[in-house]
């Protein structure tokens, strides 16, 4: 069996400054990863509000720079998919889908997953049609009408991002009022391109190969329409990636998982960073930081435990 001081799950923004920080403090530290490491925020045109970059930063860049960093400092990152942890007695194994790895502390950046609208439709056009990434799939529909989904920032963002390649984006929201920053809402509010449905949600998606129309109803009246457009991209917002650890620690009752001020989760030697946690703000500054602490904490922890 592998055996490592310090196992970091997940590769996004949290993981790889985890891994920054442990691997400076010359902690035997690995890092698993199912896809490729970035996490979520690859598929970010471009983040605005994360310090130090004053025309913003295309979020594929910022991480291609945080996976280098963790690199040099000697950081290994297995491409790898976890199955299972149990706890041992000062310890964890880890079974993956390759092997078996025991380590003393484990921090779970696993992140978040986009939420699905669930309605007829949305399963069957997924890839062909309906996407919940404008920055990989935006350059399919250009020219031609797209709706989004969601009136959070991510929706108003990307719905703006669109614009630049699209005829006109409708804008589909379940409220009359935005839930995105107030920046954010008048860049929109101010773009031709783009239409308001308020006070709309989607029934059903429809389409032939692709989807060639969306049903929204408005709640007030009840009153159905359909919109003729080519893709929906949806941004609902995200299901924390608990799965793994829902069995064996504290989680709260949207599945984020419960840790204290320095990441701890209910059981000694694991932390949570990132957007799995249970926070206030779900942000690429707030999951870095959450990733050096925890990799700190754990490294205190391994050193006072079994030094
Ligand atoms: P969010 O803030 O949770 O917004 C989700 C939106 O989807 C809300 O407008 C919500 O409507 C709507 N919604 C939820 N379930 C729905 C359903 N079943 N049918 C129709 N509409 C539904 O999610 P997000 O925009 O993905 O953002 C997540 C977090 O990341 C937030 O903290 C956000 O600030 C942050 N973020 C920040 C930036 C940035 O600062 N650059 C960019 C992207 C995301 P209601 O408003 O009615 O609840």
């Amino acid at each position: 069996m592998e055996k490592r001081e310090m196992v970091i799950i997940g590769g996004g923004p949290a993981g790889l400054s985890a891994g920054i920080y442990a691997s400076r403090a010359e902690v035997d530290t690995l890092l698993l990863e199912r896809g490729i490491p970035g996490g979520l925020v690859i598929n970010t045109e471009n983040i605005e509000n994360y310090p130090g970059f004053s025309n913003g930063i295309n979020g594929y860049e910022l991480m291609t720079q945080m996976e280098q960093q963790a690199r040099r400092f000697g950081l290994e990152i297995y491409n790898n998919n976890v199955n299972y942890i149990e706890p041992a007695e000062d310890s964890y194994i880890i079974k993956t889908v390759k092997n078996e790895i025991l380590t003393k502390a484990i921090i779970i950046a696993t992140g978040a997953a986009p939420r699905q609208l669930d309605v007829p439709g949305e399963s069957k056009y997924t890839g062909r049609g309906v996407s919940y990434c404008a920055t990989c799939d935006g350059a399919f529909f250009r020219n031609q009408k797209v709706a989004v989904i969601g009136g959070g920032d991510a929706a108003v963002e990307e719905a703006i991002f669109l614009t630049r390649l699209v005829e006109k984006v409708y804008l589909v929201h379940r409220r009359g009022e935005l839930r995105a920053t107030k920046f954010v809402q008048k860049k929109a509010f101010n773009n031709p391109k783009i239409e308001f449905v308020w006070h709309n949600i989607v029934e059903e998606i429809h389409g032939t190969d692709t989807v060639n129309g969306l049903s929204v109803k408005d709640v007030r009246t009840g009153n159905k329409k359909n919109l003729d457009i080519n893709g929906v991209f949806i941004y609902i917002g995200y299901q924390p990636n608990s799965q793994l650890v829902r069995e064996i620690i504290n989680l709260d009752d949207q599945g984020y998982i419960i840790t204290d001020e320095n990441m701890l989760t209910s059981l000694p030697g694991l932390y949570a960073a990132g957007d799995i946690r249970k926070k206030l703000l779900r942000q690429v500054i707030t999951a870095v930081a959450d990733g050096a602490i925890a990799a700190v904490a754990a490294e205190k922890y391994i050193e006072n435990i079994f030094r």
